[in-house]
């Protein structure tokens, strides 16, 4: 029982490999092993009472401890009364950064794409009796890891998109699109808007993306340094990826 999903999954390829059926493939095994399940605390309990423990070979009893908690990540020890044995479960394997904990990172990819921020996701997790997301520095941080991930992703798919429409074509490369944009307020006031391109085949499906700023909250908080310390202004503005991309209006 110690490290739960490394067991899983080493027993699933032991059964593949003395099964006589061709048709079990150990990636796919794998592949349907790699979830995530919500379980509640007591159900786990319940089933280590169902498992002898490795120590003392007795029927399992005792009491679970959460050793560390970093998000939905959990470090659950489990204690053994009889012997005092502890099995350990890591809730999460660790992004390849080896700092952070995959759970952690989907929630943030998760509540992108549905257009939560951070205390939308406060509201579902404590709805679904979840524990809360990681502090709000550390989910910044995480937000720029993953940032360069949803990037290179969506170029990858905006290619294929585009491959796609082609083929769909019938080979010809100047193709018809259709656009359409959006800001961030109403009238002209807003900073900031996005535009997307999308083919106009029967599954449109988004070419290219642009969004244009009007100010750069970096730019705007290091203004100060200009004059205080126009060393570390300098250094700044070398190595600033600024995000100030436009001067017109939004209409
Ligand atoms: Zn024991
Ligand atoms: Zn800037």
């Amino acid at each position: 029982m110690r490290q739960i999903r490394s067991q899983q999954v080493k027993s699933k390829r032991m059964d593949s490999s003395s099964s006589s059926s061709p048709s079990v493939n150990i990636d796919e095994a794998d592949d349907l092993l790699d979830i995530n399940l919500i379980i509640h605390m007591k159900s786990l309990i319940s089933l280590m009472k169902q498992t002898l423990c490795s120590e003392c070979n007795r029927l399992w009893d005792g009491s679970p401890s959460i050793k560390t908690r970093n998000g939905l990540y959990m470090h659950v020890e489990f204690i053994c009364s009889n012997c005092g044995c502890i099995t350990h479960l890591y809730s999460s394997p660790q992004v390849r950064d080896g700092r952070r904990r995959e759970i952690n990172a989907r929630l943030e990819l998760g509540a992108t794409l549905c257009g939560l921020g951070y205390h939308g996701i406060i509201k579902l997790l404590g709805a679904l009796n979840l524990p809360p997301p990681t502090q709000k520095q550390k989910y910044s941080e995480t937000q720029e890891f993953i940032l360069n991930y949803v990037e290179k992703c969506q170029e990858q798919s905006m290619i294929a998109a585009v491959e796609e429409t082609i083929a769909e074509t019938g080979g010809a490369r100047e193709l018809t699109v259709s656009g359409d944009g959006a800001w961030l307020t109403r009238g002209h006031t807003s900073v900031h808007g996005v535009s997307a391109l999308c083919s106009t085949t029967k599954r449109p499906k988004i070419l290219d993306t642009i969004w244009s700023s009007k100010k750069c909250i970096k730019c705007q908080s290091a203004g100060g340094l200009r004059h205080v310390n126009p060393a570390l202004f300098k250094t700044f503005q070398e190595n600033h990826k600024c995000q100030l991309n436009y001067e017109g209006k939004f209409l």
